[in-house]
């Protein structure tokens, strides 16, 4: 049985990793310390024999017994709100955090992937967004801890690769939505669902027409799957080109949760990225990847998910 370590494995895409690499028969070393992750994210895979969970910040040493074939690295803060909210923390885990897992890659001989993201593409003059655009980040605005620390992530995993022949994938990851998102990490779809179900005014920061482009998550997971079992080893965008403005991605969510509340507007934080699309023909080209879930038809079912939550995750404050 192959083993994967997980990291990050409590969160959103972390859990879902984890379900994907369970049922494909592998065996989970699952990795987190809960600093914006949730057990009950995990916790039915719990009772199999075939799952392991460790409470550890990865930015300390890391230790794991036994073999290891694969390491996906993903812990990290993902949300703007979050990252704003524990900067240092969110420098470390991109740097010493990766600087630790790369030397248990290369002591296990495993292969490891690391989750970039659009991100290093920064604020884009570029569009849509190529894997070979260096990007247009502020290294001393407020994103600049989460975009340097990704930026170095990659800088790390490739010289691993280069200068000690690491087996390393690099996925660039746009943003990604689905269930298990925490409603109140401030991203703007749990931002605009959690707001249609408590009954208040959708925030829409600025004029509503800067873009992004959403990707249901299971679409994500496969792209990453066959990235993993791939044999490229420079950066690869995981993403949905199907590109909207924040503005009309409002209205759908007024549609589909069938809310009787408004748009209001707030002023845009600083360095928000105008425009954001991946340019896919890489992943197309080498993994024959792309996505199949339709955004109306990902935004139901998160939605139904979000609907499933107890009252009391609907009103908790952030941490
Ligand atoms: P998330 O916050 O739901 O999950 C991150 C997990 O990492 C959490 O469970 C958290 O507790 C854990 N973690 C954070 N720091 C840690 C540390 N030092 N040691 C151990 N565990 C730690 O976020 P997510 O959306 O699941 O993002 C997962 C990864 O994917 C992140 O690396 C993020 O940068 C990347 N990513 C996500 C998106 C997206 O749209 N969701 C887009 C681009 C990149
Ligand atoms: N946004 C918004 N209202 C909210 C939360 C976010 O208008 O309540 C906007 C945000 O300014 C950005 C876009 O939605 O332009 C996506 O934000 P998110 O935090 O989800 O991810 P980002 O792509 O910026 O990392």
């Amino acid at each position: 049985m192959k083993r994967v370590l997980i990291t990050g494995a409590a969160g959103f895409l972390g859990s879902h990793l984890c379900d994907r690499f369970i049922k494909e028969g592998y065996a989970v070393v699952a990795m987190d310390n809960l600093i914006t992750g949730d057990l009950k994210n995990i916790e039915h895979l719990f009772p199999l024999k075939q799952f392991e969970f460790y409470n550890h910040d990865v930015s300390n040493f890391v230790h794991v017994s036994g073999n290891l074939d694969y390491i996906m690295h993903f812990a990290s803060p993902a949300s703007p709100i979050d990252y704003l909210k524990i900067p240092i923390q969110t420098l470390k885990v991109g740097s010493l955090g990766t600087h630790n897992l790369l030397g248990l890659a290369k002591a296990k001989g495993a292969r490891m992937l690391i989750a970039s993201t659009s991100e290093v593409y920064g604020d884009p003059d570029v569009h849509p967004q190529k894997e070979e655009y260096w990007g247009n980040v502020n290294p001393v605005g407020p994103r600049g801890v989460y975009d340097e620390a990704k930026r170095f992530q990659e800088a790390m995993t490739m010289a691993y690769h280069t200068y000690h022949g690491v087996e390393t994938r690099i996925v660039r990851i746009f943003n990604t939505y689905g269930p298990r998102m925490r409603l109140n990490d401030g991203r703007v779809l749990p931002a605009f669902i959690g707001q249609a179900l408590r009954g208040e005014d959708l925030t829409v920061f600025g004029d509503g027409s800067q873009t992004r482009s959403f990707c249901y998550v299971d679409d994500l997971v496969e792209g990453i799957y066959r990235l993993l079992h791939s044999d490229y080893a420079h950066p690869v965008n995981i993403g949905n080109p199907n590109e909207i403005t924040i503005g009309e991605f409002a209205e759908e969510i007024i549609k589909l949760t069938g809310t009787n509340q408004k748009v209001i507007y707030k002023e845009l934080p600083t360095d928000d990225p105008k425009k954001r699309r991946p340019d896919i023909s890489l992943a197309k080209d080498i993994l024959n990847w792309e996505p199949q879930v339709m955004r109306a038809e990902g935004l139901k079912i998160t939605y139904e998910y979000f609907k499933s939550l107890t009252q009391e995750d609907l009103h908790k404050k952030e941490h």
